[in-house]
């Protein structure tokens, strides 16, 4: 398969060129199309797989395809288990909407309020957040979650081990507007993560990286 093949824009093309990716990667492959059609998913990779982009370029062709409807920070939101992994995920974005006018953020602990009271003030896109500080936000009715179109959570067996399972499922309640989600995990086995997912995914495809 080629990036060509799949239904991405030229703007996101361009961009994938410059990064260097040369071909879509087995779980890019799988899961692009089915994120395309508005599927739910549920996805077994591991970090190394190519799972970021497997599903941030979905969610920014989704963003180019449909305008907005409802004013709020963001219509795409991603959750990780660790400032560091937003950090990652939020700069890949940043590399692959940069042919769009698309704006990505990041919530998570060890920014100021007043930084993130800033970037709340603004209408943006995607939403790269850690699930503590995010509810923070949402308990403090700073964060307003009736925008978000697409909820995607990553390395979803890393966040139950750390205990944001309760969180995550508070979260996911406040994005009951969204119309689709992926779960993207190292595995699907044990810790509880396809019963989890079944809380928060509606009739996914499964893919397997
Ligand atoms: P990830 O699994 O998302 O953590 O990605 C692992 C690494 O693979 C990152 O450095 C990505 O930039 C890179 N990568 C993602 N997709 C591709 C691709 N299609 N071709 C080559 N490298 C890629």
């Amino acid at each position: 398969r080629d990036f060509s093949e799949l239904e991405l824009d030229s703007e996101l093309l361009q961009a994938i060129e410059e990064i260097g990716y040369e071909r879509p990667t087995v779980v890019q492959s799988e899961a692009i199309p089915h994120a395309l059609d508005g599927r739910d998913v549920l996805a077994s990779a591991p970090t190394g797989t190519g799972k970021t982009a497997a599903f941030l370029l979905p969610m920014i062709q989704h963003l180019q395809d449909f305008p907005r409807k409802k004013p709020g920070p963001a219509r795409v939101l991603v959750l990780t288990p660790t400032r560091e992994l937003a950090i990652q995920v939020a700069d890949q974005a940043r590399a692959l909407t940069k042919y769009t006018n698309q704006k990505v953020f990041t919530i998570t602990g060890g920014i100021s309020y007043d930084e993130h009271a800033e970037l709340l003030g603004k209408t943006q896109d995607i939403v790269v957040a850690t699930p503590g500080r995010l509810m923070e936000y949402i308990e403090s009715e700073r964060f307003d979650c009736r925008a978000i179109e697409c909820l995607i959570l990553d390395e979803a067996d890393r966040m139950l081990d750390m205990g944001f399972g309760k969180i995550v499922e508070r979260i996911n309640k406040e994005c009951r507007w969204r119309r689709q989600s992926l779960l993207f995990s190292a595995t699907l086995e044990g810790k509880g993560v396809r019963d989890f997912s079944s809380t928060i995914l509606n009739e996914p495809v499964e893919v397997n990286a």
